[in-house]
């Protein structure tokens, strides 16, 4: 089966990316991964792996039933979203062991120095860095093997993941240096479209994330059209008129966000955004961004809903995507471990 394993330009070309079961899917997540998880989808050109990375929520504590809930309801999203088990590989990562067994090979590789500078690592572990789990430490390692394992490479995100992937390469590039060896790819992020840093209605400089405490500083995928109304009404803005051109929006974040949420719900560039709502006082534009993002969104959760009265099918998709996945990722875990040096492997 080894022999099988790619090295350097044979890469065969394949997209990985994960979202976190830490709560309900964001209008960030939608916007800056998932929709465009199903345009590499269809646009054919790659093998797409898309994960329940259900090992990353437990860096911070998740009540079990929650975890469980929100990993099912997750894959309910994806497969809402467009996601076709029959056209990509769908499946939770804690259901395909080598994710975790390359990450600690991965942890004798990445250096302390590389993890402290992280700054999810800083936000997320707060002033109290003491008391965080290793695991929040440790998770772009974990994330490093997730797209390794597959020898992904293309990894679509939203901008708050680029230093991970940076991270990702730097594991690549340093485990191909120390053994020797031309074998795990140095990965392109694929940081695209008007929406890649989605930020909080409460907090301009914040980005918009499931676990937020406050409920009002994002849009959930399972929100009724009339929540999502009444959070852009009140979502933070300034007092100008909106500008005709982009850089009107250079110092106002808020104004700034809603646009390019517009932008990306609608497919639109945010010039052509800018060409039509120019002028228009919030008043004016929110309403026309409830609406957009109502459109948009209803169907989705709609599906989401009736897909998870359906737990046994959404359980048999997922066993069936480990299934896959597993096919890619034990041969490349076999042959990491000959390269490092395993009795047996
Ligand atoms: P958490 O708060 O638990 O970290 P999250 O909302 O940040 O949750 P993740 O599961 O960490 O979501 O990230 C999943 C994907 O969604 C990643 O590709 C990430 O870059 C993207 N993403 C997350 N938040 C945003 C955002 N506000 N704008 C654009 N993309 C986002
Ligand atoms: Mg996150």
């Amino acid at each position: 089966m080894t022999e099988a394993v790619q090295t350097s330009s044979t890469f065969t070309p394949r997209v990985f990316s994960g979202i976190q079961p830490s709560g309900g899917l964001t209008l960030g997540n939608y916007l800056g991964a998932m929709k465009r998880f199903v345009d590499m989808q269809e646009a054919g050109t790659h093998e797409t792996v898309y994960c329940m990375v259900d090992l990353h929520a437990i860096t911070v504590w998740q009540d079990p039933d929650k975890l469980r809930r929100a990993t099912r309801e997750l894959c309910a999203g994806f497969i809402a979203a467009g996601i076709d088990p029959a056209k990509s590989i769908l499946f939770n990562q804690s259901a395909v062991p080598e994710h975790a067994q390359l990450a600690w090979i991965f942890n004798c590789v990445a250096r302390m120095g590389w993890m402290q500078r992280m700054t999810q690592w800083k936000d997320k572990a707060g002033k109290n860095a003491q008391n965080a789990s290793l695991g929040l430490f440790a998770y772009p390692a974990l994330m490093a093997a997730d797209i390794l394992i597959y020898h992904a490479t293309h990894v679509p995100v939203g901008e708050d993941q680029k230093q991970h992937l940076e991270l990702t390469r730097d594991v690549a590039i340093k485990f191909n240096h120390d053994y020797g060896v031309d074998f795990f790819p140095v990965t392109e992020p694929v940081i695209e479209g008007a929406a890649t840093r989605v930020m909080s209605f409460r907090d301009g400089t914040k980005k918009m994330s499931k676990s937020d405490p406050s409920d009002a500083s994002r849009i959930n995928m399972t929100d009724d059209a009339d929540t999502i109304a009444k959070k852009i009404r009140k979502a933070k803005t300034d007092p100008e008129a909106l500008p005709s051109e982009v850089k009107g929006l250079e110092e106002r974040p808020e104004a700034r966000n809603l646009v390019n949420i517009y932008a990306g719900l609608s497919g639109l560039t945010v010039d052509q955004v800018l060409a039509d709502v120019g002028g228009k006082q919030f008043s004016e534009f929110k309403p026309m961004l409830s609406e957009l993002a109502v459109a948009k969104l209803a169907p989705i959760s709609t599906e989401m809903a009736r897909l998870m009265q359906e737990q046994d099918e959404i359980d048999k998709i997922l066993a069936q995507g480990a299934g896959q996945a597993r096919e890619i990722a034990a041969p490349i875990l076999k042959k990491t471990y000959e390269i490092v040096g395993m009795v047996g492997a």
